[in-house]
């Protein structure tokens, strides 16, 4: 067991803490946000790789267009999002999903039909709505009743999303409505992704109720009625969303704007190593300019790292070999997302949703359909729909290998089959987020557990990023926090 190192000695001759978050995306810069205001006396430096804050969140304003490139709005149940909005007194800025269309559909045999009110990730809530949909056959539909009889898991090993799902739920509920619906969100294979680390409330309502229907039957039942009726309103799952009226950038640019230090951006670290006295150097160089000179960076008490694992791992691999290797475990899956503005008289009308998810069993070449213009207001002029179309990830990685106009050419196709619209869009752009999405395999919870046991080694370095405690915005701001938490304890008698 290596020696735990003490808190970097903070010389007299320089009273503030100099604190390097590495990263820009939304968690560098609510780490950063939160680290200045939780620790005023500290010098916090953000660096950034590209020429942009944001990471993987990004809007463009392409008149009469605005699209979102990656995250186009976080959900509030988790609440470390909208809490951070309040904190900074921005909530009027925000708005929530429209009113028209609000369902999700899934493609069943080349067809798009409504997933049912009734059923929330893979939690049938109301029976009666899930066994009057057509996307279950009468016998899927049985033994999908059936999970009420299911014996509870006696073991507490992590098992994986399909695994719990066809155990609980049976075959043809995990293929027809688990595995899509989880396969759109964690851009994820669901026989490889972990239970416990992608849905643990499940696992939790398993364990304490014995199953998702009883958990269901529980839960109704300490409801009020005016709670009950507000839960079952059409589409009421869909005000625990919120986005900036802007776009999302609009949101990161102003904690941005807010930080003392302006962010070094078109800044890479190339590498990190601590010194004789305990303090980290930065070795950064400019990510444009090719001939530019390596600078290093002097001094800093703490480093935070927020970025994806494997980056992570490459730049501490000299002075925390074993922390790199734990990293390296966690891999990551590219995707690409096709934004398409169609004619809104071309969309069968059946077809109008918030988005559309698609079962692997389905063999097509998208994840999922989401119709951004349909889902907030402001996103283009009324006669069109915007549409983004989702593909590859580790369900279809072989199609990150086709170049952009094959994908733009395969999102047009699966545009004008599930949703109607035959003629060439009025704008396409394609993006494509490589290495972006960390997929939390079985076993993830105890990955990260040895993480946290290595880290706490060396109280002047955390770890923040979509690549522990949740994919989502509001885990990532739960982290950063957290993070901001530490350091503020650590240096605050200083
Ligand atoms: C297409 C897509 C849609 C999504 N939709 C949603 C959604 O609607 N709601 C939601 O809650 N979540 C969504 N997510 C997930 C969520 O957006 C991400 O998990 C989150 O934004 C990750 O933020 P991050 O700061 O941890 O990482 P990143 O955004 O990856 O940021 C890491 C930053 O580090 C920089 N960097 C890398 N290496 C270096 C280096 N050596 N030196 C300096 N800088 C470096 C990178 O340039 C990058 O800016 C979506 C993700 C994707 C890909």
């Amino acid at each position: 067991m290596p020696p735990i190192l003490p808190a970097p000695q903070i010389p007299s001759s320089s009273p503030q803490p100099k604190i390097a978050v590495i990263g820009a995306g939304v968690s560098g810069l609510t780490t950063a946000w939160y680290l200045e205001r939780l620790l005023p006396s500290a010098q916090v430096e953000v660096f950034e790789s590209a020429r942009q804050i944001g990471g993987v969140i990004q809007t463009t304003h392409a008149d009469p267009f605005l699209v979102e490139l990656g995250a186009d709005n976080f959900a509030t149940l988790v609440p470390d999002a909208l809490r951070m909005v309040d904190e900074m007194g921005v909530r009027d800025e925000f708005i929530g999903p429209k009113l028209d269309h609000r369902i999700a559909q899934v493609v069943r045999d080349g067809k798009v039909l409504p997933i049912p009110n009734g059923f929330s990730l893979m939690q049938p809530t109301r029976l009666s709505s899930v066994l009057s949909s057509p996307i279950l056959s009468p016998a899927g539909r049985l033994r999908l009743l059936a999970e009420f009889c299911v014996k509870q898991r006696v073991s507490d090993e992590d098992e994986s999303v399909e695994s719990f799902a066809v155990r609980r739920l049976g075959r043809e509920c995990f293929d027809r409505l688990v595995e899509p619906i989880v396969g759109g969100i964690f851009t994820a294979r669901a026989e490889t992704l972990s239970m416990q680390a992608a849905m643990p409330q499940f696992v939790a309502m398993e364990r304490e109720y014995g199953g998702l229907i009883r958990g269901a039957i529980a839960k109704r039942n300490s409801q009020s009625r005016a709670e009950r009726s507000a839960r079952q309103a059409r589409g009421a799952r869909y005000d625990q969303f919120l986005a900036p009226k802007q776009g999302m950038s609009w949101w990161l640019n102003r904690i941005a704007k807010s930080l003392r230090n302006s962010i070094q951006i078109d800044r890479r670290v190339e590498s990190l190593f601590k010194n004789a006295e305990n303090l980290w150097t930065l070795n950064t160089r400019s990510t444009s300019d090719s001939s530019e000179r390596t600078q290093s960076q002097l001094g800093y008490h703490a480093v935070c790292l927020a970025l994806p694992s494997p980056r992570s791992a490459l730049l501490l691999k000299p002075s925390h070999p074993r922390l790199a290797s734990l990293l390296e475990r966690i891999p990551y899956a590219s995707s690409a997302v096709a934004v398409l503005a169609i004619k809104r008289s071309e969309i069968r009308p059946k077809a109008f949703c918030f988005g559309v998810v698609v079962p692997k069993l389905e063999n097509r070449d998208c994840l999922a359909i989401s119709l951004a213009s349909e889902k907030y207001e402001g996103r283009c002029p009324k006669d069109l729909v915007l549409v983004r179309v989702f593909m590859g990830g580790a369900i279809r990685p072989e199609l990150m290998d086709k170049s952009d106009d094959e994908l733009l050419g395969l999102a047009r196709k699966e545009v004008k089959e599930l949703l109607g619209a035959s003629s060439l869009p009025r704008s396409q752009s394609l993006v494509r987020w490589n290495e972006a999405m960390p997929q939390y395999l079985v076993g993830h919870p105890q990955l990260l557990v040895s993480i946290r046991q290595t880290i706490q080694d060396d109280p002047s370095l955390r770890l923040v990023g979509n690549a522990f405690d949740g994919v989502g915005i509001p885990q990532c701001i739960r982290l950063a926090r957290q993070s901001a938490e530490h350091f503020a304890s650590l240096f605050k008698d200083k």
